[in-house]
């Protein structure tokens, strides 16, 4: 890789500001009981991106979600794509501080400008109605036009009470299911696996 190639890279990084540093690389496939590995890989090579399609990684907490997200993310970094990372919590206090400001649509600009947005951690905090029409707005300003990467511990059947409002998750989920690839994750928490190995957590089934 050139020195030039490198720092374009770096700085696509420094921008997306993802929360840790995590790779593909360093993903043990062999941990997850169930995850569609080349799904996995077919993700890796961006065209998802590259197509404004979406992707929604379901799973409980501990399952290399956020890991996923920011290695597929910096993937996307490294095929030229811009790239934000936000938690569903700051982007949510970050819309409804906008809106408040009068600064609205410009926040909404500002997050749906990047071609991959990775959206963290939604439902586990379930949304006021302001947060949810919020949501709705994002999401249909990116509709057909970015891609948005999200991860939740909720399944779909479930979003109707992360969003507060049946008929706004619907549409929410119309246009994020539209063009996308779903990904569902089940087993156990790897944080707690090392905890298992020394009996301070009680084997699960
Ligand atoms: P989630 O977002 O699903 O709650 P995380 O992605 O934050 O879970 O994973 C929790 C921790 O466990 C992180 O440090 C992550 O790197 C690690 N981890 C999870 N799954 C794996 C895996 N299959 N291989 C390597 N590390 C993993
Ligand atoms: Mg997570």
């Amino acid at each position: 890789m050139d020195s030039k190639h490198r720092k374009r890279i770096a700085m696509g990084v420094r921008i997306a500001h993802f929360p840790a540093v995590k790779t593909l690389d360093d993903f043990d496939f062999a941990f997850p009981p169930s995850l569609d590995q080349r799904l996995v890989q077919e993700l890796a090579t961006s065209r998802f991106v590259a197509n404004g399609e979406n992707v929604i990684l379901f799973g409980p907490p501990g399952v290399g979600k956020t890991h996923l997200a920011i290695a597929l993310g910096r993937a996307a970094v490294e095929h030229g794509h811009p790239v934000l990372f936000v938690t569903a919590a700051s982007l949510l206090g970050a819309l409804a501080r906008a809106e408040s400001d009068g600064q609205l649509h410009d926040k909404l600009a500002f997050f749906a400008k990047p071609k991959l947005l990775v959206i963290a951690e939604l439902g586990y905090l379930p949304l006021e109605q302001r947060g949810a029409h919020l949501f709705f707005q994002l999401v249909a300003r990116s509709y057909e036009r970015s891609s948005t990467f999200v991860t939740t511990n909720q399944l779909v059947t479930q979003w109707g009470t992360v969003f507060g409002d049946e008929v706004l998750a619907a549409a929410i989920l119309d246009r994020l299911l539209h063009h996308s690839h779903t990904i569902l994750i089940q087993g156990d928490s790897y944080r707690l696996k090392q905890k298992r190995k020394v009996g301070l957590v009680p084997k699960a089934k």
